[in-house]
């Protein structure tokens, strides 16, 4: 099977599995015991948490809370800062962990509104300067689409939203931008930054949040104290460490890995015939979205499987209307919101498997349109 669903999940590097492992076994201990080698897996994840936030552009190590994942992250954030009577600004195109905590605190009073899309499914500065206000003190805005890969400029919406309030507080889910972006959160100029360990070939289970300051932020756990009692419960240290690992490898050849991703990109969006190409060329390469108006996502998906290739469709299904929230606001219908599908690649994917992948893709899709007519 070639696994072009990256944007879901990611395997885990070889290397990075001998960490977890050598964490799991020789020093499995609890970093909050009392002898010798419990403290020195304590100060290993304070050599990873100083390495990861050097990564991420942060000055120090207190700026830095390991989660669970990055939903976790993104409910501290919005659980602990959207406030009543203060209003809040949530791009309509967020991950369910930001988007569902965002509408379930609308629906409890709190004075919510989100933010609409362009066409290329970003947020533009005339969006937020048309929704932004004094009274404004929170804002999440993801930094690369999870489905389209579309790239919000962070920086010159930090820029616009502290120019209106100078003490807004932004919030910014780096998920599917870390490690394979540049990300500097002192230049992005953001409060928060969110980032998760199985998008970047770490294992499930570990994600952290950079805190420009803690004092915006309360713990969801409560409990034996673990990170500066931000966020109780005996550490992850082997997705602490894998994460460490995994982010080095990636942050080394961001450009490299880049420019594969751009090769891989293209191919798929000059050689697919009969399909709308929703992701825009500035878009993340590692993500490529396509629609294929008239025919259903799910079937293609599962010809696909059939031929030995796994994809993802970009849209939560209900049980008789897809939807779509990236792809409505960012204005095509419904005929194309059920023809969605999603490729994302990882470093390792070769051209000769998009090529492969391409040529099945253009049967499949040529063999499903003539059995519907
Ligand atoms: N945010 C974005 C943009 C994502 O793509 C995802 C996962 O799909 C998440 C948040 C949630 O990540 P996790 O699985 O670590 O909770």
């Amino acid at each position: 099977m070639i696994f072009l669903d990256n944007a879901s999940t990611t395997k885990v590097l070889p290397e990075v599995q001998e960490i977890v492992n050598k964490f799991n076994t020789e020093l499995f201990y609890n970093p909050s015991a009392l002898y010798g080698d419990a403290f020195f897996v304590s100060k290993e994840i304070n050599k990873a948490r100083e390495n990861i936030i050097k990564r991420l552009g942060g000055r120090s190590t207190d700026n830095l809370i390991f989660t669970s994942c990055a939903t976790e992250s993104n409910n501290m954030v919005l659980k602990a800062f959207v406030k009543k009577n203060r209003k809040a600004l949530i791009s309509i195109g967020e991950h369910p962990s930001v988007y569902k905590v965002a509408f379930d605190l609308k629906s409890n009073g709190y004075d919510v509104e989100f933010l609409n899309l362009n066409h290329d499914g970003v947020v533009t500065v005339q969006e937020l300067k048309r929704c932004m206000t004094p009274d404004v003190d929170f804002i999440s805005i993801m930094h690369v689409n999870n489905e389209t890969g579309a790239i919000n400029d962070i920086e010159q919406l930090v820029k616009v939203a502290k120019g209106i309030n100078k003490k807004v507080v932004f919030h910014c889910d780096g998920v599917q931008a870390f490690g394979k972006i540049s990300v500097n959160v002192q230049k992005l100029g953001v409060d928060f930054y969110t980032i998760s360990g199985h998008k970047l070939h770490a294992p499930k289970g570990v994600g952290a949040l950079f805190v420009k300051d803690s004092k915006y932020i309360k713990p969801l756990l409560l409990g034996g104290g673990q990170e500066n009692d931000y966020r109780s419960g005996t550490e992850n240290v082997s997705g602490i460490m894998a994460l460490d690992q995994a982010s080095q490898i990636m942050c080394d050849n961001i450009d490299n890995n880049f420019n594969n991703m751009q090769v891989l990109n293209n191919y798929v969006r000059v050689n697919v015939v009969d399909c709308k190409v929703i992701s825009n060329s500035k878009s993340l390469p590692y993500t490529i979205m396509l629609a294929f108006p008239g025919c259903r996502a799910e079937t293609i998906l599962h010809m696909m499987e059939e031929k030995g290739f796994l994809i993802g469709n970009g849209s939560a299904c209900s049980s008789k209307k897809r939807e779509n929230r990236n792809l409505t606001a960012m204005g095509y219908d419904q005929k194309v919101i059920d023809g969605a599908i999603r490729i994302s690649f990882a470093h390792y994917t070769t051209l000769e498997e998009i090529k492969s992948f391409v040529e099945q893709l253009n049967l499949v899709v040529k063999e499903y349109i003539e059995k519907v007519r």
